[in-house]
């Protein structure tokens, strides 16, 4: 199938907005009136300039408030139709969107919209045009793609077709189902677009948070699903109003609509396997297995600072790499990697970011199925030169430009740590703490990026998507959304900065892009880790005193639990499952910390009313170095 774009979806101008969807793969574009009209050319320069990125122009759009018009206005709108069609002669576009009437002057009647188009597709037909009917959720008469069909089924001319948006008929609880009854030929186009669901005017919904499929929150696979059942063999083409994705960067939103689109077609060919779907051949979504090792980037000094941290933390300098600056420091199933080396992907990234965490590796059943997939939804791919006797493990750039590897244990990258590291010399006596596995990474960033991340991990691993939480920092919200597995092996929290008054977003500003801001390692036992890291020398973060009066009043806490969370600086909180135990280590650097948890019976959440005391905490820290007072 033929993948489109309205151009109205990105942000640029008519120029910028064409190199972005060539860029990213698509093959064409509807073109919005709004945007030819802000242009500076003609229509045949326009059309060339879509020919010569290798775009077809697959729609023209709108036209508005066109049928059921009483007369004198009816003579006039089929003049204005006229006039669109010699516009889109010269620009080569051959169908039209007439979206229904929101005209207060338009009368009702099928059959009289029928005829207002049976003569449109005459004048249409006679310039090999085509016109598709597309109801718009607030139209006067006609608001339900079922009353369109029924005006296109009796207009009965072989120009004049059906238009659905995925929006109009999810947005407005109209089962798509119902889509199954219509002639796949009925159909000339097909547009796509997701939304979250917030209860607010349609219209409102529609012009400023529509997103990508994937993005949102409305059953677009669904809909697809029953298109796909129909026979409509025609393009699908997304139409995204967003105020974000008009302020934000064309190549990545372009590139998110391209992913959108292969990753909506993946999911109906596979739930619509009888139905012949040009879904692109890829693997289905990767189970992944949990965190195989986090590496940081870093320079010597802060490397030994890092070290002593992991130290105190009960990490065991336990291995030194075979031929490059790089020591790995192990407890439980956690692998910590620090690089000081001075060449590679490692030493660029601490150049541009300072010290951070600049890869990620995780455990999945296949390295290459999980490359090729996401090689197909257009994630970039990752190589450096293997040194000897290293292994050359598969690799895709992630968040904020980091790398991400894949480890299988099906092959020899599972044995990663045999074949490229040989054991360290005695690191210092410390007393391991019982932590046994990553249990969440939270990945910072700004705002505007946290759908493009949450399609790219969605779309590449089986994981679903919590509800978005707001965080609140005294200097700003922040809002935070978990990606997860079924198992909870794989769990990354984005959490997305407004403005720089925030933890987060001084973070950002300091680590110059997205990153990875903690790491949360996972326990048992929480007061006998914190025993041990008293032990180590770990210095928690000072929790307020205040928090524990009122966790005291919150869940009616025995003295004795409510006295040993505030000696030890332990956060705690409560869902319907289980119990969840927090501890911070102080921040490192800009606003990096790690954290430890224990969950019990089944705790899903991750602690967001806590958050707002442990960024007060972490604030008080940092002051008076630079972060601003709020
Ligand atoms: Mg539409
Ligand atoms: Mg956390």
């Amino acid at each position: 199938m033929k993948t489109s774009i309205a151009t109205v979806s990105i942000s640029g101008d008519l120029r910028e907005k064409l190199a972005a969807i060539a860029a990213a793969g698509l093959d064409g574009v509807e073109i919005f009136e709004n945007d030819f009209l802000a242009f500076d050319g003609g229509p045949a320069e326009v059309g060339r300039m879509v020919r010569d990125h290798g775009l077809e122009i697959m729609l023209f759009q709108p036209f508005r408030d066109f049928e059921g018009m009483p007369d004198p206005q009816r003579g006039r709108t089929f003049d204005r139709a006229e006039r669109k069609f010699d516009l889109m002669t010269e620009l080569g576009a051959d169908t039209v969107l007439v979206c229904s009437s929101v005209s207060p002057l338009a009368l009702g009647g099928i059959d009289r919209a029928a005829a207002d188009f049976r003569e449109l597709g005459e004048r249409a037909g006679s310039r090999g045009i085509r016109v598709g009917y597309e109801a718009l959720a607030w139209g006067t008469h006609i608001s339900d793609h079922r009353d369109a069909w029924e005006v296109v089924r009796r207009a009965d001319h072989p120009n004049v077709g059906l238009i659905l948006d995925s929006f109009h008929t999810l947005a407005r609880g109209i089962d798509p189902e119902t889509i199954r009854s219509i002639p796949g030929d009925r159909i000339f186009f097909i547009q796509l677009a997701d939304a979250p669901r917030i209860d607010m005017d349609l219209l409102y919904l529609s012009r400023h948070f529509r997103n990508m499929p994937g993005e949102g929150d409305l059953d677009v696979t669904a809909f697809m699903r029953a298109v796909a059942a129909t026979g409509y063999d025609g393009p699908l083409s997304l139409e995204i109003f967003n105020d974000q994705f008009r302020g934000g960067s064309p190549r990545a939103i372009a590139a998110d609509g391209y992913r959108s689109l292969v990753y909506l077609m993946d999911r109906v060919g596979r739930a619509e396997p009888d139905i012949r779907i040009a879904a692109p051949a890829m693997p289905p979504r990767i189970e992944a297995q949990g965190f195989e090792f986090v590496e940081f980037a870093a320079n010597e000094t802060e490397a030994a600072e890092l070290g002593s941290l992991l130290s105190t933390l009960g990490f065991d300098r336990a291995g030194e790499h075979i031929s490059k600056d790089v020591v790995l420091w192990r407890q439980g199933g956690i692998n910590i990697v620090v690089n000081t080396d001075r060449e590679g992907f490692a030493h660029s990234s601490y150049l541009v970011h300072g010290t951070s965490v600049c890869d990620i590796g995780l455990k999945v059943a296949d390295a290459n199925a999980t490359v090729a997939r996401a090689r197909t939804l257009g994630a970039e791919l990752f190589e450096q030169p293997a040194g000897p006797g290293e292994l050359k493990i598969p690799a895709i750039r992630g968040v904020g430009g980091g790398v991400m590897h894949f480890i299988d244990a099906g092959s020899d990258l599972g044995r990663v740590w045999e074949v490229e590291f040989k054991p360290a010399g005695e690191g210092a006596a410390i007393r391991e703490a019982g932590l046994t596995r990553i249990d969440h990474i939270a990945q910072t960033m700004n705002y505007e990026e946290m759908l493009t991340w949450l399609l790219f991990y969605t779309s590449i691993f089986e994981t679903g998507k919590t509800p978005m939480v707001d965080v609140v920092d005294p200097g700003g919200l922040v809002r935070s959304q978990a990606i997860e597995n079924e198992d909870g092996s794989l769990r990354i929290t984005l959490n997305g900065a407004e403005n720089r008054r925030t933890l987060a977003g001084h973070f950002l500003a300091e680590s110059f892009g997205s990153a990875v801001q903690h790491i949360a390692f996972a326990c048992d036992d929480i007061f006998a880790t914190a025993a041990n890291l008293k032990a180590n020398g770990f210095r928690p973060l000072e929790i307020s005193p205040n928090y524990y009066d009122d966790l005291a009043a919150r869940f009616g806490l025995e003295d004795d639990l409510l006295s040993r969370l505030r000696v030890e600086n332990i956060l705690y909180d409560r869902d319907d499952n289980g119990e969840f135990f927090q501890l911070y280590s102080r921040n490192y650097g800009e606003g990096f910390f790690f954290e430890i948890v224990e969950r019990r019976n089944g705790y899903c959440g991750y602690g967001a009313a806590n958050a707002q005391f442990r960024i007060a905490a972490q604030k008080r820290q940092l002051r008076p170095k630079g972060m601003p007072r709020v």
